[in-house]
């Protein structure tokens, strides 16, 4: 997540809730069956960002809630180039969700920077156990590598979003588990 200069904020639209839909129910029905059901379900509005520019943020979620928003922008190109658009769009639900999903921890840490710090050691453990073992042969390492290699906690984000779906790569899947056994079974509200 960025700071934006310039965004509006898109309650609902009816053509881009319908693209999302599915997506949405996907990202909730993984989390369910990752044993957090009990949190509150992913919601998904819209941003527009007003400057339109390169890399701009596709995700933002609102701190301390699981909403999130999504660029209008960005789901326009994902709907024209038509490859596998329900995961794309769950991805990024799911990141932005793990961003909630870490405040929850945070709130609930007994030590200040104790998450934080678990994340930390675990993203450095990712890039030593990279540049030793040549992981870049499997698709999830390389793009958790290529896309926030140096930002500890939006590696987390990506990694979660991977955990939710079953496919992120031990030892971190392992973490992950340890990391969230707190919140699963977490109660409702
Ligand atoms: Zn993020």
């Amino acid at each position: 997540m960025r700071f934006l200069s310039s965004a509006q904020f898109i309650e609902r639209s009816r053509v881009a809730d319908e693209f999302v839909a599915p997506s949405a129910a996907l990202a909730n029905r993984l989390l369910a069956a990752r044993g957090l059901g009990r949190l509150p379900p992913c919601t998904v509005s819209y941003f527009i960002e007003e400057l339109h520019r390169p890399g701009a943020a596709i995700g933002l979620h609102t701190k301390g809630t699981a909403e999130i928003r999504l660029n209008l922008a960005w789901l326009a190109q994902l709907a024209q180039r038509g490859t596998d658009p329900e995961w794309e769009v769950a991805f990024v639900v799911l990141h932005e969700y793990a961003h909630f999903v870490l405040d929850l921890l945070e709130v609930r840490e007994t030590g200040a920077g104790a998450v934080r710090q678990r994340i930390e050691a675990e993203h450095t453990g990712f890039l030593n156990r990279m540049r030793r073992l040549g992981w870049l042969a499997d698709p999830v390492s390389r793009k958790l590598l290529s896309d926030h290699n140096s930002v500890a906690e939006e590696w987390y984000c990506d990694a979660f979003a991977y955990w939710a779906a079953g496919t992120l790569p031990e030892p971190h899947a392992a973490f992950l588990d340890e990391l969230l056994a707190e919140v699963r079974g977490f109660p409702a509200g």
